[in-house]
C-alpha cells in the first residue's frame, strides 16, 4: 500500500496575536498540494479564521483538544459538536503538554476520544514517553499503557482513519530530536499494538506520526522509517516556511 504522509501543524498557545497573517502565509505557500496530507491545529480563537481562509487550500483544520460532554456548565471548555459546526475534521486528544500540566490521564484521553468519534471527529492521539522513564528502559512499557488506556473499549470500526502521534516529551520544544531508528523502533511497537488489538490489516492503514522537534533538516530522515508516516509539528509550524520545507522533504519521498 503507498502511504500518504500527513504533516500536521499544532500552533499551541500560538500566534500571541492574530492569527490571520499566518493562516494566510500558510494558504498561499500550500495550496493545492497533492501527495501529502496537511493540516493545522490553530488556538480554539483562531478557528473560524482557519476554516474560512484554509477553504479550498486543501490544508486540514483540527482542534487542539476537547471536552466529552455536548454542552452544559462546563467554563472554559469545548465540545465535539461545538468543532464540528466550525467546520474543523480532526482533533489533537492527550498532548503531553494537556497531561503535564492541565491533569489529562488516559482515562480522560480514553474519554474525550470516545467523544470524538461519537460526533465524527478523527482523533489524533499522543502518547510519548518522558526522559525519565526513557532512562528507566520504560519506554515500551509508557507506550503501551497509554495506547491502551487511550483506546480501551473501541472498536476499529469506530476509530477508521484515527492518528497516533508518538511524541517523545524530552523531544517535545528542546531541539533534541528522537534518532530516526529509536523513533522507528516506538513507531513499530504501536503498530505491533495495533495488530494485536486489532488487525493487521487495520494496523496498515493507521498513520503514526512522529512529533518532538521535527525541522526541514530532519524530517527526511524520520520519513524514510518504515512506519513513520508523517510528522506533528509544533515550533517549526509557526512559519509557512519551515512548515514548508517539512512538507517538502516528505513530497520528495512521494514523487
Ligand atoms: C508538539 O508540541 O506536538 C511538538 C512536536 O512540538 P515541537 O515540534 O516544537 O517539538
Amino acid at each position: 500500500m503507498t502511504r500518504k504522509y500527513m504533516i500536521a501543524g499544532n500552533w499551541k498557545m500560538n500566534p500571541a496575536g492574530d492569527p490571520l497573517p499566518l493562516l494566510k502565509s500558510m494558504r498561499d505557500s500550500l495550496s493545492g498540494i497533492e501527495g501529502v496530507d496537511l493540516l493545522i491545529a490553530p488556538p480554539f480563537t483562531g478557528i473560524h479564521f482557519a476554516v474560512y481562509t484554509l477553504k479550498d487550500s486543501g490544508i486540514l483544520v483540527a482542534g487542539q483538544n476537547l471536552f466529552w460532554e455536548e454542552k452544559g456548565a462546563y467554563t472554559g471548555e469545548i465540545s465535539a459538536t461545538q468543532l464540528t459546526a466550525a467546520g474543523v475534521t480532526h482533533v489533537i486528544i492527550g498532548h503531553s503538554e494537556r497531561r503535564q500540566y492541565f491533569g489529562e490521564t488516559d482515562e480522560t484521553v480514553n474519554k474525550r476520544v470516545k467523544a470524538a468519534l461519537k460526533h465524527g471527529l478523527i482523533p489524533i492521539i499522543c502518547i510519548g514517553e518522558t526522559e525519565r522513564e526513557r532512562d528507566q528502559g520504560i519506554t515500551a512499557e509508557v507506550i503501551a499503557r497509554q495506547f491502551k488506556g487511550a483506546l480501551s473499549g473501541i472498536s476499529a470500526e469506530d476509530v477508521e482513519g484515527m492518528l497516533i502521534a508518538y511524541e517523545p516529551v524530552w523531544a517535545i520544544g528542546t531541539g533534541k530530536v528522537a534518532q530516526p531508528s529509536d523513533a522507528q523502533e516506538v513507531h513499530l511497537q504501536i503498530r505491533n499494538l495495533l495488530k494485536e488489538k486489532y488487525s493487521t490489516d487495520f494496523a496498515g492503514r493507521i498513520r503514526i506520526l512522529y512529533g518532538g522537534s521535527v525541522k526541514p533538516d530532519n524530517a527526511e530522515g524520520l520519513f524514510v522509517q518504515p512506519d513513520i508516516d508523517g510528522a506533528l509539528v509544533g515550533g517549526a509550524s509557526l512559519t509557512a516556511e519551515s512548515f514548508a520545507g517539512i512538507v517538502r522533504a516528505a513530497l520528495k519521498l512521494v514523487q
